[in-house]
């Protein structure tokens, strides 16, 4: 079975990003940019699903500029086997990239997609849910644990106030939550190596997919500072501000 693993490249999760002076987005000129966090996790899971012997191939796909190849090789050192680089300098969104996966994943036949659960540039949380939809598949998402039995994959979620267990027929999509795995480093042999390798180029156009965005930011905005705190004399003095002055009593 092949497994199929989308990467985005984002701004590193550590570089505390700030908004253009006009206001219509987030500043990328000269930022760190690195692997979405959760995808890292998703081609972790990818690996260790292949050395239990459960999967044969990891693919993994990045739709984006011709940097997000950087991107693609982090996971072909983590241990990923192949690495597809859809081209495309448009800004993407959830659905010309749930189009063009859905390419892929017609062209690759894989019995598993794993993604992230979400991009954290955009925070949509989105695209697995519609490639499942495009796709007709099973979905599994917030998964905190993938166990695969045959052609069925048994996936623990992350829901509100516990854990729910589904089981998916295969082939399905998963998209993976923070508490499914600890993503490995690569070692430095590793990365040497991955620089090394050949990167299959495709755009959109060859998936049939348009990719041109459908939606426009009207605003990005810092979010606002917090108030200093104060300090109270007595619980009486406590409840009487929750209840009189902050109003959630
Ligand atoms: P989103 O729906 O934008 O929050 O993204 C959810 C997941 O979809 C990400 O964690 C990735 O696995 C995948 N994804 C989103 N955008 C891209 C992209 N441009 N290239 C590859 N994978 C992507």
């Amino acid at each position: 079975m092949k497994i199929l693993v989308p990467v985005k490249r984002v701004v590193d999760a550590n570089v505390k990003v700030r908004v253009k002076a006009d206001g219509s987005a987030v500043e990328l000129a000269n930022v760190k940019m690195a692997m979405n966090p959760f995808d890292e996790i998703a081609v972790e899971e990818a690996i260790r699903l292949k050395e239990a012997g459960k999967a044969e191939e990891i693919i993994v796909v990045s739709i984006g500029p011709q940097q997000a190849q950087e991107t693609l090789r982090t996971a072909l050192a983590m241990g990923a086997d192949r690495a597809i680089l859809v081209k495309t300098d448009e800004q993407t969104e959830p659905l010309g990239v749930a189009k063009v996966l859905k390419g892929v994943v017609d062209a690759e036949q894989p019995g598993l997609v794993i993604l992230g659960k979400q991009a954290i540039d955009d925070d949509s949380n989105q695209t697995g849910q519609m490639l499942a939809a495009l796709l007709g598949w099973a979905q599994g998402t917030f998964a905190s644990k993938i166990v695969l039995e045959g052609d069925k994959a048994k996936v623990t979620r992350e829901v509100d106030g516990g854990l729910q267990t589904v089981e998916l027929r295969m082939p399905a999509i998963v998209t993976a939550d923070l508490r499914l795995n600890q993503p490995r480093y690569a070692s430095l042999p590793n990365i040497m190596k991955a620089k090394k390798k050949q990167l299959d180029e495709k755009t959109p156009a060859d998936y049939g997919a348009d990719v041109k965005p459908r939606l426009k930011v009207i605003k990005t905005e810092e979010p606002g500072g917090r108030k200093a705190g104060v300090k109270v004399k007595s619980v009486a003095e406590l409840v009487d501000k929750l209840k009189n002055e902050a109003g959630v009593l």
